[in-house]
């Protein structure tokens, strides 16, 4: 087991169940925050991850057939 990870654990907020966090996910995305539950390995619990535009695109790519792996090469080239 990771320190990192235990870390990021204890800096998030902990859900008891999917819905819950699913439920704190539904409220944020009114609030134009797109957020993800996720069964955290460590703790046993729900957290909430952020959905950036890359993991979106990256989304779209692969539902397209395309390789998403092209598009992170594509965006770290620009950025450097
Ligand atoms: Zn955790």
């Amino acid at each position: 087991m990771k320190k990192d990870v235990c870390r990021s654990c204890r800096n998030k907020k902990k859900y008891g169940s999917q819905d819950a966090a699913q439920q704190r996910a539904t409220f944020m995305y009114r609030k134009g925050l797109q957020l993800k539950p996720y069964l955290c390995p460590v703790c046993r619990g729900w957290h909430l991850t952020k959905i950036n535009w890359r993991s979106r695109l990256n989304r779209a790519f692969a539902e397209a057939g395309l390789d998403p792996v092209f598009v992170m090469r594509r965006i770290h080239a620009d950025q450097s």
